[in-house]
């Protein structure tokens, strides 16, 4: 399987242009994997406004405790911006406890409402261009790209391809990328290569989450049965 990017320069790296392969191979990866696992049914939330909570609550952490979270929240007040921002912050942190460092994500969690609630709601965001919206996203305490990209894809449907360490390890292990590439380096190939497509990029980082958990683990990765080997520069045999 050849490189995400064609070829790759003198020190065996590769370089950020899209490549006119990538595309095919993306695909049938991508076809490979939806094949095996089946849709994915992202996200699992029931409003956009959950979708953009979860978002913040997931950073390091399983989405299992999201759920905890967003159970005490839902118990305690409606999801909406302005009856989280009701709430003290030390109660809004012992609700989101499940989740880890709950006072950081409180913190996050109440900026994001303030914005949401500055820029007239979901409306008013959902009016912004995907650029704008990632720039405003970008630019609240503690969203970093991958937030953003969560949010814009999953939440306002806009054709962006998020990026996280499961992508970097599934793809550096098929020896597509090198895996520490910067994550607009990275975005941009993959955007590039596959052209704007908002239910592909959503089922793909779906797929490559679920992919990477089940099968393409951090350690010990389950290589036999996996349904990439033939095309993987590092597949090994399972342990014993
Ligand atoms: S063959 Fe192994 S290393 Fe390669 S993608 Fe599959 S699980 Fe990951």
């Amino acid at each position: 399987m050849s490189g995400l990017s064609r070829g790759s320069d003198n020190a065996g790296r590769h370089p950020p242009g899209p490549p006119a392969a990538d595309a095919a191979q993306l695909r049938s990866i991508f076809d490979a994997l939806l094949a095996h696992h089946g849709p994915q049914h992202w996200w699992p939330a029931d409003t956009t406004f959950e979708v953009m909570v979860g978002a913040v609550l997931t950073q390091n952490t399983a989405w299992t405790n999201v759920e905890k979270a967003l159970a005490r929240l839902t118990q305690r007040v409606p999801l909406a911006p302005a009856a989280l921002l009701a709430l003290p912050e030390p109660e809004l942190a012992e609700l989101l406890r499940p989740v880890g460092y709950y006072n950081v994500k409180a913190a996050r969690l109440r900026a994001f409402c303030r914005a949401l609630l500055d820029a007239d709601g979901e409306p008013g965001l959902a009016a912004l261009g995907t650029a704008d919206l990632r720039r405003l996203l970008l630019g609240l305490h503690g969203v970093g790209p991958e937030t953003a990209d969560d949010v814009l894809l999953y939440a306002f449907h806009r054709p962006v391809f998020v990026i996280d360490a499961y992508t970097r390890r599934l793809f550096a292990r098929l020896g597509l990328i090198d895996g520490d590439e910067g994550y607009e380096v990275l975005r941009a190939r993959f955007e590039q290569a596959l052209g704007p497509d908002v239910p592909l990029f959503n089922e793909y980082h779906a797929l490559i989450v679920r992919h990477a958990k089940d099968a393409c683990r951090s350690r010990r990765p389950l290589c036999d049965g996996c349904v990439l080997r033939g095309g993987c520069a590092a597949a090994t045999p399972d342990p014993a």
